[in-house]
């Protein structure tokens, strides 16, 4: 992944710049991620919060807890999760990959919560496979 790229919701009114060398990129297969997030399951990279800056439209950023720990960002305009935020981890943003403007650019390291990831889901790829949620 290039050390700096941004990216934004779909009508373009959440921008962000992420800045870091590495972020880890992980397709997630949880049942919260799937209702949060409305897809078979979620790809998104996880990256420190210091690395994370909203560049335009933090206003228009809304939160929703879905359970104690899991909060959902999106984009009140558009609706477009942006990030997720496990106050386990309150470090961390979890960004939704589909934000960023060249997606294309990196592929996912990891999958997590394998244990719920549909049947149909297949990946043919040497992706590690965790059981569990990986620690950070
Ligand atoms: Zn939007
Ligand atoms: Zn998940």
């Amino acid at each position: 992944m290039s050390s700096h790229f941004s990216g934004s919701c779909g009508c373009g009114t959440i921008n962000f710049e992420v800045k870091a060398l590495r972020t880890n990129v992980v397709n997630c297969h949880c049942n919260s991620c799937r209702k949060m997030n409305g897809g078979s399951f979620s790809t998104y990279f996880v990256v420190s919060q210091k690395n994370f800056e909203l560049t335009a439209g933090e206003d228009f950023l809304s939160c929703f807890s879905l359970t104690e720990n899991a909060r959902k960002h999106f984009c009140k305009i558009c609706g477009t999760p942006v990030f997720n935020l496990n106050l386990k981890y309150p470090r961390l943003r979890m960004v939704h990959f589909g934000t960023l403007n060249l997606p294309a650019e990196t592929t996912p390291d990891v999958n997590i919560f394998c244990q719920s990831k549909l049947p149909w889901v297949a990946f043919d790829c040497e992706m590690m496979n965790f059981k569990q949620e990986i620690e950070k």
